[in-house]
């Protein structure tokens, strides 16, 4: 297939891999009435795996309109799909419905906004399995100590279950990127792996914590209260800095926060 002009800002680099495609459909393992949504189908190759799974729905949110036609020749007279010309960072989920199962080779521009939207929409959400910058996959599942641990590694971890599958090379795209990229599944939890009594607050905490990653609690934390010396009754080591405590531990100690914070 000749295919279409890729749009660099769209990040169209289409996967030319065709066993890479069928591992990351098979790796989410679609089962006799699921609902399945597919991000930027582009030109189907993914698609090609999922119309041969025992799906109930299929839902491609496409952007791009010029590939809105090619979808609709190859997929269209299959009646479980539905073909949306839509962005789907503004594309409202149906209101009513069961969990969804989401599938999708992310565009690299939109990769953080689109795994956070899926994360804010987890409540509708049961798992997705979608193929990354390598770099963004290694974050995600890395731990404390790693240079790669962030908020994104603690908010995922405490909110899903989330694997590396399996690396892709560059080489297997067209136009070839200048990174390669590693297919991860998200398994959506319906509760968070310890509870959070406030998790705006938890959030914040993070957010000020890891602003300044390599300073001591002891100073970064200073900001939520009104006498520096009630952080020693916090019962915390406040010498470590937030990039060595887990995702459990920074969840107690934001509860423990909480006791005293400035609001
Ligand atoms: N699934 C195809 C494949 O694996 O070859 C295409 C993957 S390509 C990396 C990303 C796709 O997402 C493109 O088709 C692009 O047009 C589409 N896309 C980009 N931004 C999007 C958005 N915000 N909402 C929906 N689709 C988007």
């Amino acid at each position: 297939m000749v295919g279409i002009a890729p749009i660099k800002r769209l990040g169209q680099h289409f996967l030319r891999d065709e066993d890479a495609a069928r591992r990351m459909v098979e790796s989410l393992a679609v089962s006799p009435g699921d609902h399945v949504i597919e991000i930027g189908p582009g030109e189907g190759v993914l698609t090609h795996w999922l119309a041969r799974s025992p799906a109930k729905s299929l839902t491609l949110i496409e952007i791009d309109g010029r590939l809105i036609p090619g979808l609709l020749a190859r997929f269209g007279s299959d009646g479980r799909f539905r073909i949306v010309h839509a962005d789907f960072l503004s594309w409202e989920f149906p209101e009513s419905g069961g969990k969804y199962r989401v599938i999708g080779n992310l565009p690299y521009a939109v990769t953080s906004p689109i795994l956070f939207r899926l994360f804010d929409h987890r409540i509708r959400i049961h798992d997705a399995v979608v193929m990354v910058q390598k770099e963004v996959g290694e974050r995600l599942v890395s731990g404390p100590g790693c240079k790669a641990y962030g908020i994104p590694s603690v908010l995922f971890q405490l909110y899903c279950r989330v694997h590396l599958l399996f690396y892709v090379p560059r080489e297997v795209f067209r136009p070839v990127p200048e990174v390669d990229s590693a297919v991860i599944s998200v398994h959506f939890l319906d509760e968070p792996v310890v509870p959070i009594a406030d998790e705006a607050f938890f959030k914040t905490v993070l957010k000020t914590v890891f602003g300044q990653r390599r300073k001591m609690l002891r100073n970064t934390l200073k900001p939520f209260v009104e006498d520096p010396r009630s952080l020693e009754k916090l019962d915390a080591d406040l010498r470590r800095r937030p990039e060595e405590l887990s995702p459990e531990a920074l969840v107690a100690l934001s509860e423990k926060l909480i006791r005293y914070a400035v609001r």
